[in-house]
């Protein structure tokens, strides 16, 4: 049996562990073992020295983040079986091996019991992500046994860490782990993307909103479609498939409209029906005129076009509990602004992405932003993450992405 060092936890801090919850936060903390760094393996017992948990110690909030309830080794056999049930399950569901998609989560952090791991897969390549310097320190074992389980389904793993472990400023950290491919054309239910995982967001695309994705073509037939903070324009494509009547992709990002523009190439070169903007949001939708108000009013605005079918995807408006007010207060005033301005029977796809925006928090500040914009709304749908993407029973924190499909009359 390996000897790991101990964390002792304070009198009545195990509660949370018995539940089964994947974190130790630092205040439940008594005594830490000498030689315990960021990035160690350690193992946690109770103040009366009780095994709870092995996870990998990290200062900060968050201290120890648990691979395991058992008293096992953190071994290649260990990590065999949790990458192994975590392809199971998606192959189980008819996620992965799917032909007409091979695009999708293969580890979802503490949704997979692997708190700080991320794998996307593309094709045959495997991007792999750390949140944790102890994830980081076993990338190398990791990814040896990643190749092992996915056998010829993957032929390269690439490691993208420079931007979730900045502070590590350590060579390597975006790097090859597993041969070289630079055919980075992946299919999300038959739409082709170009996912630029060596620069990209993310592990290179936006692999949560397939799902949202697919009900959006189903509403977007001779629609007048509108997809605000795009990235590399996946909404946009299945609004193309679905019919639509045009499509107007909008990022700030100079790169992400480069990389919209190259997929309208692969999916519908030449089409005329899609034109992408690099603009600021806010001032993009400040520009659009409404045909139709209630009194029949025009807006006088000048700008022609007017959108029944918008898409408002914005990154994480707040990455801490910190933030969640003025979140709250800038998913108002997005949505109010969209509201203001969609056409009459209008539909309305709106998403958060921030962890600590709950379900109930973010319609809250829909149903303001309706109010506000004295629009009558419907709710249509309530959407979350896919399925490759679970929440872990016991961290209900993981329910992280969450959207609404409204009828604005
Ligand atoms: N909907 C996308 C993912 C959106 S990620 C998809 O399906 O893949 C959020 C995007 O918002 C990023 O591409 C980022 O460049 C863009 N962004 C951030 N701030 C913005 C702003 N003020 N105006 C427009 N786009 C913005």
């Amino acid at each position: 049996m390996i000897h790991y060092r101990k964390v002792q936890l304070r009198k009545g801090k195990e509660e949370s562990l018995r539940r089964f919850h994947p974190w130790v936060f630092s205040g439940a903390i008594d005594k830490i073992e000498k030689g315990i760094g960021d990035g160690v393996i350690v193992r946690v017992e109770s103040h009366t020295g009780e095994f709870l948990a092995i996870g990998h110690y990290q200062e900060g909030s968050i201290a120890v983040r648990v691979l395991s309830f058992s008293d096992v080794a953190i071994d290649d056999v260990f990590w065999f079986s949790r990458l192994k049930s975590a392809l199971d399950m998606r192959q189980a569901i008819g996620i992965a091996d799917n032909p007409n998609n091979n695009t999708y989560r293969l580890v979802h952090g503490e949704g997979d019991n692997l708190p700080g791991l991320v794998i996307d897969i593309y094709g045959k390549t495997a991007v792999m992500q750390a949140h944790s310097i102890g994830m980081h320190l076993c990338r190398k074992e990791i990814a040896r046994v990643l190749a092992v389980v996915m056998q010829s389904r993957i032929s390269t793993i690439y490691y993208k860490s420079e931007t979730t472990l900045p502070y590590l400023e350590e060579k390597e950290m975006n790097c090859f782990l597993l041969g070289v491919n630079e055919d980075n054309i992946a299919i999300e239910n038959g739409l082709k993307f170009r996912v630029d995982w060596l620069r990209g967001q993310k592990t290179g695309f936006f692999v949560d909103q397939r799902e949202n994705r697919s009900l959006l073509e189903h509403y977007a037939k001779g629609k007048r479609v509108l997809n605000m903070f795009c990235y590399t324009g996946g909404f946009s494509f299945y609004a193309m498939r679905g019919g639509a009547e045009l499509v107007h992709s909008v990022d700030s990002s100079a790169k992400a409209i480069e990389l919209t523009k190259d997929n309208v190439e692969l999916n519908f070169p030449g089409d005329p029906r899609h034109e992408a903007f690099c603009e600021d949001a806010f001032k993009f939708l400040e520009g659009i005129g409404r045909e139709s108000h209630d009194d029949g009013s025009k807006d006088g605005s000048g700008k022609t076009t007017a959108y029944n079918l918008i898409i408002l995807d914005p990154p994480a408006f707040a990455k801490h509990r910190g933030a969640l007010h003025n979140a709250l207060k800038g998913y108002t005033r997005l949505n109010q602004k969209a509201f203001e301005k969609i056409e009459k029977g209008g539909i309305l796809f709106t998403f958060s992405c921030s962890q600590v925006v709950t379900k109930d928090h973010f319609r809250n500040a829909v149903f303001t932003a309706a109010a506000l914009a004295k629009r009558k709304v419907r709710i249509l749908h309530q959407l979350h993450q896919p399925a490759d993407h679970p929440i872990n029973i016991y961290h209900p924190e993981g329910e992280y992405l969450k959207g609404l499909v409204l009828y604005v009359e």
